[in-house]
């Protein structure tokens, strides 16, 4: 807007919300990946009919090729120092009847191809090639003035939900996006000029340990422990009778079915306080807030800030459950959207166009960037 709609602005990411979130309701294009064609797409919000450039990047079946190759370590297993051992228990399988061990054989997937190209490395390796396209494509940096180019990277998120961040497949995924995003600053050098351009890369969460791994590491006493929504929905048949008064557990939250809570005249807090106080018996969670009364919540402040922050009050559920250090919930894999420095300390780097070189350990945020 700063420039009266004369700058470009581009989303590119395998994920919908990591290309449209980022480039905003004024953007010329989000393009994002296809399941059911492999291809990337938009939506008619942006435009019409796909432009050429993107025809022409779809034309080169770029998954094809990447998922013929198989996904092995880029280096030999025994180099990588950062990682467990490559079989664990709480790894989840490769898909398709793959092992938690490399190699991962991608060219035998034939079902639900492209859903698992997302999880490997090769979907971080064609997210730069659409980033180059979409250089190419809309001339970027060669307008005039200064276009906004978005670029999120998918697959180490996919990925990482899989395995968990101490896995090799985690650490093979980012000895390759350091790769891939080499030859991104290589192309912007040779394309729009070094020091031509500003660049930042930042994260939208860190994640939590494999909860097997932290088992493992004896930060936990149990890896998991499933059947806290049995328990609350047996807890609310034996007080309130049948209903399916819970329209879904997501996101740690709790969401009320709120228009049958009233066709059945059922007390809401009642409710609100057996759902609470049956989360509470579970070891692993250390606090259970009531969203729409997050100022009593006694946590520390951060926490509670966080809270408000993320709360909408048409879209968010009622409450909110928060897990023990360290806990999870999941028996497989690893997640994220826990308030700990662990999940919520992103990295934050500025390169090129003025910036010099330095370090700062002060607090910012992630709205800062604008
Ligand atoms: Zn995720």
């Amino acid at each position: 807007m700063a420039t009266n709609f004369k700058s470009k602005t581009i989303g590119i990411a395998l994920k919908d919300r990591g290309s449209i979130l980022p480039a905003g309701h004024t953007a010329n294009g989000a393009y994002w990946f296809d399941n059911a064609s492999g291809s990337l797409i938009s939506s008619n919000y942006y435009m019409q009919a796909l432009p050429d450039w993107v025809v022409r990047f779809n034309n080169k079946r770029l998954p094809d090729t990447y998922m013929a190759k198989n996904w092995n370590t880029l280096y030999p297993v025994d180099t990588y120092t950062q990682s467990t051992a490559d079989e664990k228990q709480y790894e989840n399988n490769f898909p398709g009847g793959g092992t938690t061990t490399f190699p991962h054989l991608t060219e035998k997937i034939t079902k639900d191809k492209y859903e698992i190209f997302r999880a490997t490395p090769y979907g971080n390796t064609y997210t730069v090639e659409a980033a180059k396209a979409a250089i190419e494509g809309e001339n970027l940096g060669g307008n005039g003035v200064t276009d906004f180019l978005a670029v999120s990277f998918s697959s180490t998120d996919y990925v990482g939900h899989a395995y968990g961040p101490n896995s090799v497949e985690v650490e093979d995924v980012y000895l390759r996006l350091d790769k891939d995003l080499a030859a991104l600053l290589t192309y912007l050098d040779s394309k729009v000029g070094k020091n031509q351009y500003l660049l930042f890369l930042t994260a939208d969460h860190a994640v939590a340990h494999a909860s097997g791994f932290a088992k493992e590491a004896r930060l936990i006493t149990a890896a998991a422990m499933p059947g806290m929504q049995k328990a609350v929905n047996d807890a609310i048949k034996k007080e309130f009778g049948d209903g399916k008064y819970i329209l879904a557990f997501t996101n740690y939250q709790v969401h009320l079915n709120n228009e049958l809570v009233a066709a059945n005249k059922i007390d809401r807090a009642a409710l609100k306080q057996t759902i609470i106080r049956t989360i509470m018996k579970q070891p692993e969670i250390f606090s259970v807030v009531d969203l729409e009364n997050v100022q009593t919540a006694s946590l520390p402040e951060t926490v509670r800030k966080g809270l408000v922050n993320g709360y909408n009050q048409k879209l968010s559920g009622e409450l909110q459950y928060l897990y023990k250090p360290q806990y999870g919930g999941y028996e497989k894999g690893a997640s994220h959207g826990y308030w700990n420095p662990y999940d919520s300390h992103i990295p934050l780097l500025w390169f090129g166009w003025n910036i010099k070189s330095g370090k700062s350990n002060r607090e910012v945020y992630m709205t800062d960037i604008s």
